[in-house]
């Protein structure tokens, strides 16, 4: 992909800039964001022209679809500097691809490839002194879509509205991670909307996030919904568990986001000449590996934490605790795929833009 974009782009530039009010050792995640914003609305069947401008809030009719029905969907990638100044994205196709399935399971219109990427080259050339080089500095990007078509009779609007929004990041999880495997509440349903990132699936998740949090936990492991014995995903990351030296991970489904982390993990790890299973795990066999001594490692995978190690779990209110590794797996692969993200390593793969 070219640097410079075709698309043809309003911008409106801001006249001054938050950035040096900006404390960028001390941000909190997605809280700050950069001067300029991207929308671009769709009405009477076709896409508009896409303006960049200054960042601000914006008018919507109270009866707005997105308001009343949650048609809503969006999107988390980073942007990495490295030690030349360059600006790197990782696997944007991916994303771009992921969105519009959300897109379409959401009843919603797909955004064309040069909205969404060119778009984004172009708000990112403009938003570049907000990529902060080192380690662990990004900018989160957050692409979405909503409907903003009036009325609240329950059905597809017919108007909507896609935008991009930067947040300068650190990482996104601190501390240790607890978490708690759930027995009764489901992130996701066969048939359901498990594998788009809709709005309604993240807030479906707060309530039961919330009764974990009040138990001293940090996250949940989501199980199937049918008979919760099959270990699915960690909050919003999918899931790994280290179970001896071979590392399983459950194959996506409905039920479960195709992680572009956790992909580029699986093909990390082969290429490390690791043993990786894409297998369901039971609930079962992970309280029996952790019992006999055989469970070595859980981590959580995904864009704004990269990779999260697990210390703990509790399954039918007993709490495991994983043990200190030496070799850890969550660490090296962490390294592996930073390395490649800031241009650290080279990138066999391909996989940066
Ligand atoms: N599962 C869920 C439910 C998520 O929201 C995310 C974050 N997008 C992930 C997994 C990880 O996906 P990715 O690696 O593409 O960020």
């Amino acid at each position: 992909m070219s640097l410079k974009s075709t698309l043809e782009i309003d911008i409106v530039k801001a006249t001054t800039s938050k950035i040096d009010s900006v404390d960028f050792e001390n941000l909190l995640f997605g809280n700050i964001f950069t001067d300029h914003m991207l929308v671009c609305d769709f009405k009477e069947g076709a896409w508009q022209k896409p303006i960049i401008k200054p960042y601000e809030p914006f008018m919507i009719d109270p009866s707005a679809k997105v308001f009343h029905y949650g048609q809503a969907i969006f999107e988390g990638m980073k942007a990495y500097k490295d030690e030349n100044d360059d600006v790197w994205l990782f696997r944007p196709d991916e994303n771009f691809t992921r969105f519009n399935k959300s897109a379409v399971r959401m009843a919603m219109p797909e955004v064309p490839e040069d909205i969404f990427i060119d778009g984004l080259k172009t708000i990112l050339e403009i938003e570049k002194e907000w990529v902060k080089k080192g380690l662990g500095n990004t900018l989160y990007i957050r692409p979405f879509m909503i409907a903003i078509g009036s009325g609240v009779i329950a059905q597809p609007s017919t108007q909507y509205r896609f935008m991009i929004i930067l947040s300068p990041a650190k990482s996104y999880y601190s501390g240790e991670v607890k978490v708690i495997i759930a027995e009764h509440y489901s992130r996701a349903a066969n048939g359901g909307i498990g594998a788009a990132k809709a709005a309604g699936n993240y807030s479906a998740q707060f309530y039961p996030t919330k009764l974990a949090n009040a138990k001293g936990f940090q996250q949940i492991i989501w199980t199937d919904d049918a008979t919760h014995t099959k270990l699915e995903e960690a909050g919003t990351m999918n899931v790994f568990f280290r179970i001896n030296d071979t590392l399983y991970t459950a194959p996506t489904s409905e039920r479960i986001l195709d992680g572009v982390t956790r992909k580029s993990l699986i093909d990390l790890a082969k290429r490390d000449g690791l043993n990786v299973e894409v297998r369901s795990v039971l609930v079962e066999e992970l309280v029996n590996a952790a019992k006999d001594g055989s469970l070595k490692e859980i981590f959580g995978a995904g864009t704004a934490a990269v990779v999260s190690p697990i210390v703990a779990f509790s399954y039918q209110g007993t709490e495991y605790q994983l043990p200190k590794v030496e070799n850890s797996f969550a660490q090296q692969l962490k390294e592996d795929l930073t390395k490649i993200q800031y241009k650290l390593a080279e990138d066999t793969f391909g996989w940066t833009v």
